[in-house]
């Protein structure tokens, strides 16, 4: 008989961390940091539920921090064993590990610098050696793929849909009565008809089942967010103005790339520099061009045409902090795409100190901005924002387009599960906001009659 601990994303949509217990093996099915109230983000300093050296192995949904970002903690810890994902992932990973470090540091630096911490001198989550000893230890497995972590454990990758590389994690044991288990992981679920990545995979069966629950009391707007895109560039290009778009680096920008070469060959929008100035969504394009092998079938046709399809006619790469100051200067219309994707760093606050001022110019928010952040508070129609320290005054248009998300919403949600020939023994909802989650779970109830559970902080189920 197995078991699953939950030791993240319950309540929340960070931390995802579960441990999969059967006989003598222990696996982690992601690794992820606790993000955003500090309630949560002291979690990421409290002992592991588990000892570290009792895993066997550790297995990736996807890159994402809140998927991923603990593992150079678990290293700090004493974890030296493999850690699964897709080949993708894993060089997403080799760059995401590293910047989540630089950012561990730079935090304890600022709290030394501050006096703010208790602990003197105040020491980050983990460094950049521990980041560097973390990617030593992936091992890149294509998709539909049976590997095993342990010899009692066969382990498979299906395409998620959501960012590059992202998977289902699939897993299957046998019980001592010889018959088969079989657990499924959703990750972060992703949705179909999307540019570049293929839709989400089918997935027909599973006794045991994690699903989550980011959007499980919302449905995206059903406006065509190509359109919204174009008349906000077309009414900024007539008052000559610039566009800035703060976006993740991730998967957003090279969403958006695609969705302005379409718009721009279409005759929508006219033809303008497009500058991608984060040095990270720089690294990130070029591994989405690097993996074309995983791409939908519209993004291969025009590939296999010789079409880059994260180019625009005058797209450019601002990699050094000259060429980003560069753009400055410019007064002349055009597209700045740039992260932190909440404006809570990174190089898109030197654009806002400049474009946030002139009427002429608009800031497009094309993902969620959390409470507490800069993106909310200008979203909220605050006047002035503080920026490095100093008060600057929003005169510029602001716009959201809520379309772009990488998450299905409730109703895609029970799309995929409709396609599940029977149900699951016991299905987990997780991954969520409270009141996601329970909504989530009242319309499963109520379309499948399944039974469901919203496992808490740390539970322990059996499952038998
Ligand atoms: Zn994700």
């Amino acid at each position: 008989m197995a078991s699953l601990r939950f030791l993240g994303a319950t309540g929340t949509v960070t931390g995802s961390k579960y441990v999969l217990t059967h006989k003598n093996s222990n696996i982690m099915v992601d690794c992820g940091l606790f993000q955003g109230l500090k309630e949560l983000r002291l979690r990421n300093w409290s002992p592991l539920k588990v000892n570290v050296n009792d895993l066997d192995a550790i297995v990736l949904t996807h890159a994402h921090i809140d998927h991923t970002g603990y593992l150079p903690r678990m290293i700090k810890q004493g974890y030296n064993k493999p850690v699964f994902c897709t080949e993708p992932t894993r060089d997403l990973l080799e760059i995401m590990l590293l910047d989540s470090a630089h950012l561990q540091e730079e935090d304890a630096k600022y709290a030394n610098k501050k006096g703010i911490s208790k602990h003197s001198p105040a020491m980050p989550l983990y460094s950049t050696e521990d980041a560097k000893k973390a990617i030593a230890l992936l091992k890149g497995i294509p998709y539909d793929t049976p590997f095993r972590p342990t010899s009692e454990l066969i382990m498979t990758f299906q395409d998620a849909g959501h960012i590059l590389g992202s998977a289902f994690v699939i897993g299957r044991w046998q019980e001592e009565s010889g018959e088969e288990r079989k657990i499924v992981f959703s990750g972060d679920l992703g949705r179909s008809k999307r540019p570049i990545l293929k839709d989400p995979s089918t997935v027909i069966n599973a006794d045991y089942l994690l699903v989550e629950s980011t959007y499980g009391n919302r449905l995206h707007e059903q406006g065509d967010p190509k359109e919204e895109l174009s008349r906000i560039i077309n009414d900024t290009i007539n008052r000559k103005g610039v566009v800035v778009i703060p976006s993740f680096a991730v998967g957003r920008t090279q969403e958006l790339l695609y969705t302005l070469r379409e718009l721009e060959n279409a005759g929508k929008i006219p033809v303008l520099p497009v500058y991608v100035d984060s040095p990270m969504a720089i690294k990130a394009t070029k591994l989405y061009s690097k993996h074309t092998d995983i791409y939908d079938k519209e993004a291969k046709a025009l590939k296999e045409q010789g079409i880059d399809v994260l180019l625009t006619r005058r797209t450019e790469f601002t990699e050094s902090v000259d060429a980003s100051k560069r753009i400055n200067a410019s007064d002349q219309p055009c597209i700045i795409i740039s992260a932190s994707g909440m404006m809570t760093g990174g190089r898109i606050l030197h654009h806002l100190m400049r474009r946030l001022p002139s009427p002429k110019n608009t800031i497009v928010f094309v993902g969620y901005q959390a409470e507490g952040t800069r993106g909310r508070a200008l979203q909220s129609g605050n006047e002035k924002i503080k920026i490095h320290g100093e008060q600057v005054r929003s005169a510029a248009a602001i716009e959201t387009i809520s379309d772009f998300s990488a998450h299905a919403d409730y109703n895609e949600i029970l799309n995929w599960l409709g396609k599940f020939e029977k149900a699951p023994r016991r299905t987990f909802i997780v991954h969520g906001e409270p009141e996601s989650s329970i909504n989530l779970k009242k319309l499963i109830d109520e379309k499948f009659g399944w039974i469901t559970h919203i496992p808490v902080y740390e539970e322990v189920v059996e499952l038998n």
